[in-house]
């Protein structure tokens, strides 16, 4: 699948739920930190075997690579049956996870023996209290545990994301880049974005990866890596010579890999997104019920990778009119 500026789509983002069991400052929105929860209800998401059939297509079309994502992944019921059937996909070999990992801990085991044994959980604070006040939920140390047991299982890689926020927490930069000298595991500094009804984002909240790598490379040289093919968008380091994981920058705004960009996402809503800063969406969910042959499928996915953007140009849509993306997250999946 190669779009009208010749990027080739191979990786497909999957949002199993918008329903989360955090409730992260720049996730949740507005409405809903008053308490007013806007959920999508059970039969607006697509079913397991929808997003199979789904799957299915986009790989016979070219996609070898999906990450499950959400809301929260893992809260949504009947989750590993799904993923043994999704790896019984012929010819995607690549299943990956994005996890808060509250409930990573307790399921590990069995996602490793389903196949999928590359992870990426987030983690925006080392200090237990503050994680409690970024996420609402007092999770540290069922994270900590899930990070634990991870790298005891031998998952490969573990990524860990840090979503890095001025004034929030952009004291502890200097203890996560020094956790990856000691530990098998690549460290990601995500910058701060501009999406969502409420991300709480502001010019002064936000840091760029050219600042965080100043500030890191206090500690030592940053020593790049060579990447794999698979291997993301992130500018990746080593933090000294002798470091047991590595050190990736994620820099959507900064330096952004919108030439490179091979993604495509499918919102929990059933919707294609061809960009995560750009609000266009093709609705596939739609197809799927009225519409339920390989052929239809097959013509909105190539519908929505027509529509790609050749870049987000979020900063120049900014200038004119503030944010205006604006998605909800835990619909798109980050
Ligand atoms: N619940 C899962 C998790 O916590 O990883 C998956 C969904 S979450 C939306 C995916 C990723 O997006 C997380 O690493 C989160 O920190 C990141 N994220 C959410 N909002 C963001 C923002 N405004 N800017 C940068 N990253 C963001």
């Amino acid at each position: 699948m190669t779009d009208l500026f010749s990027r080739s789509i191979s990786y497909l983002r999957l949002s199993l739920t918008d329903r989360c069991n955090l409730r992260c400052i720049y996730c949740v929105t507005e409405d809903e930190s008053s308490g007013c929860l806007i959920k999508l209800k059970q039969e607006e998401l697509l079913t397991y075997e929808e997003l199979l059939w789904v799957v299915r297509v986009a790989v016979a079309m070219g996609i070898t690579k999906v990450r499950l994502t959400g809301g929260e992944p893992l809260v949504r019921r009947g989750v590993l049956g799904f993923i043994r059937e999704l790896m019984r996909i012929e010819g995607l070999g690549d299943v990956r996870i994005t996890t808060n990992g509250v409930l990573l801990a307790d399921c590990a085991k069995e996602l490793l023996e389903a196949g999928v044994n590359k992870v990426n959980i987030s983690l925006d604070s080392l200090k237990p209290e503050r994680v409690r006040d970024i996420t609402g939920v007092d999770c540290f140390d069922a994270v900590w545990r899930a990070i634990e047991t991870v790298l005891k299982l031998g998952f490969a890689p573990v990524k860990l994301n840090m979503v890095v926020m001025r004034h929030i927490n952009d004291d502890e930069i200097l203890d996560f880049a020094r956790m990856s000298q000691r530990l098998p595991l690549q460290v990601r500094f995500i910058e701060f974005m501009p999406i969502g009804v409420s991300s709480r984002w502001n010019v002064d909240t936000y840091i760029s990866s050219d600042e965080i790598m100043e500030r890191i490379s206090a500690l030592g040289e940053l020593i790049p890596i060579q990447k794999g093919q698979n291997d993301g968008p992130a500018r990746v380091f080593r933090l000294g010579h002798d470091s047991a994981g590595s050190l990736g920058f994620i820099s959507p705004l900064s330096h952004h890999f919108c030439d490179r960009c091979n993604r495509l996402r499918l919102t929990s809503a059933g919707s294609l997104r061809s960009c995560l800063l750009h609000d266009a969406e093709v609705d596939l969910r739609s197809v799927l019920r009225n519409q339920p042959t390989d052929e239809a499928i097959r013509a909105t996915l190539i519908e929505a990778i027509r529509n790609k953007p050749r870049g987000h140009q979020l900063q120049e849509r900014m200038l004119r009119s503030g944010s205006d993306c604006h998605g909800r997250m835990s619909r798109i999946g980050g």
